[in-house]
Order: C-alpha cells, then sequence, then structure tokens
C-alpha cells in the first residue's frame, strides 16, 4: 500500500495534541450511522469499542437563527414548512435543492434551515445537490456512535500488519498485459494487479498508462463532490455550551450545523465542531479569523461570549490529497455513472473509495469499506 501522507486513515483523521484533558476531536469522518453493518462489524472484529448510540433532535431540531435560539415551537414550524413542502411540492428528477425551495417558495428561514442541513449532508452547494434526496426527517441523526477513543482507530488497526509505504506520493500506474507498474516520487514498483483507492476528484489527476477508457474519465468529470471545512473549538464553559446546543444543532450561521464531540469523553472542557460546507465554505478568511466567526456562532448559542481554550481548522477542499468531502450524485447516476467510474479496466486495475458506491444518504465510512468488499469479488470471480 502506497500511502501519500505521513499517516494512514485518510478522511478519517483524529486530533489529539493541544487538546486540553485529553480530549480528542474528529476533524474527518464522525458519525458512524445506524444500520451501517459492514463499519459495525470490523469495528468489532478489530476489538475496538463503540459509545452508546446518540439521537440528535430529528423530530424538533434545535435551531439557532438571527442571534438566538429558536423556540420549540417555532423551530418545529420550520421542519414542518420543509416537510409540508416536499409533500406538496415533490421534488423533481435531477432537480437541484436550490431549484426546489424556490419551486416550492419556502420561506427565508425555511431556505437557511435547508442550506444548514445540506451542509452537514451531502456538504455541497444548494445548486449541487440533489433535491430527491433531501432528508427533510433528518432520520440520519438518529442512533449514532462514534469509535472511542476516536473514530482513527479504526484505519490503524487495519493497518497493523500490512505492507504500507507511507510518504510514498504515487504518480503513475502503468497496466498491460505484463502487470501493473506503480511509480511513485522516488520508486516504481512492479505488481500483478493494482487496487486505485485515491478520492475519486484525484482520479483525474493520476497518470494512467495507457490513458483510462474516455468512457471512465467521462464519467468522473460528470459526478460531483460535497466541499467543507472542518472547524473545531474547545471551550472551558462545558456545561453552558452543552445547554445552549444539545447535541447539535443547525444555525443560520458559519458553519450551518455544529455538533458536540465529547459526549462520552471526561474532563472538564467541552469541543464543538461544524462543517462549513458548500456555498458557506469560508474563503479569504485566516485560520484565526475562522476561529472567530465560529466562536461567534457559539457564543450567540450559548447568549454570551465563551472562551476557547483551542481551536483547529481543517479545510477539505484544498487539501490536494482530498480536494473533496464525499460525493454527491444527482439523479439517476448511480446507474449511469457510478458503474462506469468502478469498473475494473482488463483484469489489472480496480477502483475503491467511498466515490464508487451507491449508498443512498451519508455514510462514507461505510460506502468505503463496502468498496473493498466489491473489490474482494471482483478478484475472486475475476
Ligand atoms: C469533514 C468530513 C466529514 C465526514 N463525516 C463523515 C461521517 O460523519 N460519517 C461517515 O461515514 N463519513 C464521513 N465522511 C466521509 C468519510 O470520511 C470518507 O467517505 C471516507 O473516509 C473515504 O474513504 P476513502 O478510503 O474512499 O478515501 P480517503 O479516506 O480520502 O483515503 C484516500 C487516501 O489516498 C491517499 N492519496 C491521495 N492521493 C494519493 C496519491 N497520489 N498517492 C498515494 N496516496 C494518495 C490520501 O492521502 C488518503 O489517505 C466525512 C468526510 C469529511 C471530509
Amino acid at each position: 500500500m502506497f500511502e501519500a501522507r505521513d499517516r494512514v486513515g485518510g478522511r478519517v483523521f483524529t486530533i489529539r495534541d493541544g487538546l486540553h484533558d485529553g480530549q480528542y476531536a474528529d476533524v474527518g469522518a464522525e458519525m458512524i450511522y445506524h444500520g451501517q453493518d459492514n463499519i459495525l462489524n470490523l469495528v468489532a472484529a478489530q476489538g475496538l469499542e463503540l459509545t452508546t448510540e446518540f439521537s440528535l433532535g430529528t423530530d424538533t431540531p434545535d435551531i439557532i437563527f438571527h442571534g438566538h435560539r429558536l423556540s420549540k415551537e417555532a423551530s418545529a414550524e420550520l421542519a414542518q414548512e420543509l416537510r409540508d413542502g416536499v409533500k406538496r411540492t415533490p421534488p423533481g428528477f435531477y432537480e437541484t435543492v436550490a431549484q426546489w425551495s424556490r419551486r416550492a417558495r419556502l420561506s427565508e428561514d425555511a431556505g437557511k434551515l435547508l442550506e444548514a442541513i445540506a451542509q452537514g449532508t451531502p456538504a455541497a452547494p444548494l445548486r449541487l445537490a440533489d433535491s430527491q434526496e433531501l432528508n427533510v426527517e433528518l432520520s440520519w441523526g438518529k442512533g449514532y456512535r462514534k469509535i472511542k477513543g476516536g473514530n482513527d482507530r479504526l484505519p490503524q488497526a487495519l493497518a497493523r500488519g500490512l505492507d504500507v509505504r507511507l510518504n510514498q506520493l504515487v504518480r503513475v500506474i502503468g497496466h498491460g498485459s505484463g502487470g501493473v507498474t506503480v511509480e511513485t516520487e522516488r520508486e516504481t514498483f512492479h505488481g500483478d494487479r493494482a487496487l486505485v483507492t485515491v478520492p475519486g476528484p484525484l482520479v483525474q489527476e493520476l497518470g494512467f498508462d495507457p490513458v483510462l477508457p474516455a468512457e471512465k474519465i467521462q464519467a468522473l468529470l460528470q459526478l460531483r463532490y460535497g466541499n467543507g471545512t472542518r472547524i473545531v473549538s474547545q471551550f472551558k464553559e462545558r456545561d453552558l455550551v452543552r445547554e445552549a446546543i444539545g447535541l447539535g444543532c443547525f444555525t443560520d450561521r458559519m458553519p450551518g450545523y455544529i455538533m458536540e464531540q465529547t459526549m462520552q469523553q471526561p474532563g472538564e472542557h467541552v469541543v464543538i465542531s461544524g462543517l462549513a460546507a458548500g456555498d458557506v465554505e469560508p474563503a479569504l478568511m485566516t485560520e484565526e479569523q475562522i476561529l472567530d466567526a465560529f466562536d461567534e456562532t457559539i457564543s450567540a448559542a450559548v447568549g454570551r461570549q465563551v472562551r476557547r481554550a483551542y481551536g483547529y481548522v481543517k479545510n477539505w477542499t484544498q487539501d490536494p490529497l482530498t480536494r473533496s468531502v464525499v460525493r454527491a450524485p444527482l439523479g439517476d447516476q448511480r446507474e449511469t455513472v457510478l458503474p462506469e467510474i468502478r469498473r475494473p479496466v482488463g483484469d489489472r486495475l480496480f477502483f475503491a473509495g467511498e466515490y464508487t458506491d451507491d449508498r443512498i444518504g451519508p455514510g462514507g465510512m461505510e460506502g468505503a469499506i463496502k468498496s473493498a468488499y466489491r473489490v474482494s469479488r471482483e478478484l475472486l470471480d475475476g
């Protein structure tokens, strides 16, 4: 395995350094969604522990708009407006969320709630997100879990005992009847087969010799991706912050969705994170400015200024080894585009990763794992 970074895990990334009280925060994937059995089985097989199940207020989400927390009644009304809108004006085939929200003539606040929801999943701008996949019931927030100690414990456990070569950026993959060659920045390796697992947007950057089939490149170019910056802040005012945001809430500020990460972690502090995604992703701001803006969002929720003990910002969109959050297929792309994207090239070149998976809804970790099982079957059947 060749990994360009100095760590395994990719978009599953946990930070510990700098945080007080031995607390930690997941900067990439945060939640294991209810019913995603492949990852649950893998976690168990690796002897890792899960937190208990959490559920966000999905029937009546917590909403902080216009600088204060909305009453239960006002929040319920907004959520209901979205749910009624979907029933009254069913989203159309290939219609984007932005198009649908205008056709459904949503109120301004319902539009803001939509934008906040979309920042969680698919983390894409509303003009790219599929309205038919809008989950206005917020069912993904029911019964989710995390890996105790940090989600990166899973990739670390999986990598143990494998021949992983870190700091090896692959530039070109040669493939043909004689086998494959993998050219990294420093060396060239030969093998029987290659499995490409870079994030989808980066398949478009890798050199393939000979060139990939045009249909595959066309399919890759059609698939859209979410974009986002993860913001993590640790605060001293644990009880106050908890009381204000609950397990998580939607806001009309940056970011549109914030969650607690320390529900089952010891310590006096509280760690809150958010994903500023789609068109809300900050641009032309320093990390300090982004953290200050995040503090303001939390302070608005709490009702007074809170003190940040530690902050961390990770822009996944500009990370040259990721360039995305997760894939965001539209319309029938699961049937038309994804099969082409994941199709092996001859019997030498295989493709796996979350972007190749046809799950509906969130769960990139589960998707990546499923894709590995698919490739195993392709290899065994081939
Ligand atoms: C902010 C954020 C929040 C998320 N939240 C969730 C969540 O709550 N739940 C969930 O299930 N999923 C979530 N996801 C999605 C999930 O993290 C990903 O879908 C999943 O981890 C992708 O796995 P992957 O193996 O396909 O890709 P990656 O994890 O990106 O792995 C690809 C690897 O390829 C390496 N690489 C890239 N280019 C090269 C090269 N040229 N040579 C060598 N190595 C290279 C990268 O360094 C990386 O390690 C989130 C993602 C992000 C960014």
